[in-house]
């Protein structure tokens, strides 16, 4: 069975990664491979980083677990305050849990029982954006504007309205500034609320930097200003999806900060964890918990593993790395590298159609036509060729196909670790540009 079934499915057809060594997997047959996505925007430390070692064996010999209904615990407490303290303004409460889509459920679900508790109970639907990912359970699903994979489970999924994301590439006209581009697209928020009635409407969901959808899609600058204008007068909740752009990716530890943003919820997981534990939170206002304090004084929600010690642990030793080693701005000096390096390279490529992203977060769309932008036949699956023939050479890229806003499209997502040095940059181009060469060859 293909997808991630482990057993039978996967033994002998996948190698068997053994270990981990700063940038690299090595599989048990004593091959090497970069990890230039980090696998999918995770692995930001790289592979056995000593420092989250250390921390884990230290959790593991005090505590591994302690139920929330009854505790909690010092690594939660300290990782939930240095999260509050570093996320944009009113960002005050933290809610964790295990990975991304549960982050984004505890969000939907969050903001449906604030709207109740302040006697406001038709607010309920949400709006998002076409070309995004939120998560595979099914209110994350429904969220999501990914086609493909919400197609089989549509009737499972509570209605969604999806607007235009802001996608400059393909949505820009030519004569159009980037300001007024920004503008107008989010400015189909405001019309799709109208459309809806504002009274019903709860959250509008969206990924700053759009990730495994489209590669690496960066808002214009003052589009979300914009969008928080709108939902603020339309007393919609902002939700900003940080799950993969989010923990460093771009440069900051939160990507909306670098828009100027403040959203009522974020939701991150992936580089919070780094893979060392699965973990994820939502990041919320100080005025929407208050809000259920001073209520029912209980969300009413929640998982077995939520604020689990080994993962805080986990994740606090990921953020004294980034801090101590001053992360962030390798992110902003490595990244500026990286795009360097792709324009160099592939700058002037017949197939490549766009580099774009930010940070060490970047993206490449394909086009069988840079002129008419026209993308290559879907049957063909390029994405699935550049992986394999990058895998096989050594390198771990994550390349995507599927639906760009409407149109079917190519696309390759890097997110090397943040600890990427000068040479590993320069293998991971040469290396994917050789790639995409032999698949498009092939
Ligand atoms: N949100 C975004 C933006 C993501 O990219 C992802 C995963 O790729 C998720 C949510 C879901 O996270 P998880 O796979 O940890 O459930």
């Amino acid at each position: 069975m293909p997808g991630h079934i482990f057993g039978r499915s996967t033994r002998g057809s996948l190698p068997v990664a053994a270990e981990g060594e700063g940038c690299y997997i090595l599989d048990t047959e004593g091959r090497r491979y970069l990890d230039g996505s980090g696998g999918a925007a995770v692995s930001c430390l790289g592979h056995s980083n000593a420092a989250v070692r250390a921390a884990l064996h230290d959790q593991l010999d005090r505590l591994a677990f302690a139920h929330t209904g009854f505790f909690t615990s010092e690594p939660a407490e300290r990782l939930a305050d240095r999260l509050a303290a570093a996320a944009p303004e009113g960002i005050e409460r933290v809610y964790l849990v295990s990975g991304g889509s549960e982050a984004v459920e505890a969000a939907l679900k969050l903001a449906r029982q604030y709207f109740m508790e302040v006697g406001q109970p038709g607010r309920h639907r949400v709006i998002a954006r076409r070309q995004s990912y939120h998560g595979n359970t099914l209110g994350a699903l429904a969220a999501g504007g990914n086609e493909w994979r919400r197609a089989q489970f549509a009737p499972l999924l509570v209605e969604t309205s999806h607007v235009s994301p802001c996608y400059e590439y393909r949505g820009r006209a030519e004569d159009e500034s980037l300001e007024a581009y920004g503008l107008r697209v989010a400015d189909e928020l405001e019309a799709e609320i109208q459309r809806l009635g504002p009274e019903t409407v709860m959250a509008f969901v969206a990924e700053p930097v759009v990730g495994a959808t489209a590669g690496a899609v960066p808002a214009v600058p003052g589009y979300l200003k914009r969008v928080r204008e709108i939902c603020d007068r339309h007393g919609v909740l902002l939700i900003l999806d940080e799950v993969m752009c989010g923990m460093g990716r771009t440069g900051h530890l939160f990507a909306c900060a670098e828009d100027g943003v403040a959203p009522d919820m974020i939701t991150i997981a992936k580089g919070l964890g780094a893979g060392y534990q699965p973990i994820g939170a939502l990041l919320v206002q100080g005025r929407i918990y208050d809000a259920i304090a001073a209520g029912s004084g209980f969300f009413q929600h929640g998982h077995t593993y939520m604020g689990h010690a080994m993962a805080a642990a986990a994740a606090n030793a990921v953020l004294d790395e980034i801090e101590g080693r001053d992360l962030l701005q390798a992110v902003r000096r490595q990244g500026a590298r990286l795009e360097a390096l792709l324009q160099e390279r592939l700058g002037q490529h017949p197939h490549v159609g766009d580099i774009r992203g930010r940070g060490l977060f970047r993206g490449i769309e394909l086009v069988a036509d840079r002129e008419t932008k026209e993308p290559f036949d879907p049957a063909r699956k390029l994405h699935a060729r550049i992986k394999a023939e990058a895998f096989a050479g050594g390198l771990i890229c994550y390349p995507m196909g599927g639906t760009l806003d409407g149109v079917r499209g190519d696309h390759i997502l890097l997110a090397p670790p943040f600890i990427i040095s000068d040479a590993e940059l320069d293998e991971l181009v040469d290396k994917l540009s050789g790639a995409l060469d032999r698949a498009l060859a092939a």
